[in-house]
């Protein structure tokens, strides 16, 4: 199930997540930048989806047709420990 970004609590998604969504849990926008599987820190306008337009607060609701909801933020870690291992490989 996927989570909210900012609890980390099960949001049990229902077809899709419209706008005016909020987390069960904690009340924040689940229709937001943090929220989205195309949220990426170091891409350009903080999206991997370039067509996008740029949004400026991340944390809430957006009216983005790319939207996607449910972070991979396991994949996130990943990618985390394979810079930072690249990193270490530099100084050897
Ligand atoms: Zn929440």
């Amino acid at each position: 199930m996927p989570r909210c970004a900012f609890c980390g609590a099960d949001v049990e998604v229902i077809d899709r997540v419209g706008r005016l969504d909020e987390c069960p849990s904690c009340k924040r926008d689940l229709h937001a930048c943090l929220q989205c599987r195309l949220y990426e820190r170091s891409a350009h306008n903080q999206c991997r989806e370039s067509q996008s337009g740029y949004v400026t607060d991340k944390e809430r609701a957006n009216f983005c047709e790319f939207f996607q909801f449910g972070r991979d933020v396991e994949r996130e870690t990943e990618d985390v420990n394979a810079a930072k291992k690249k990193l270490e490989g530099l100084f050897k």
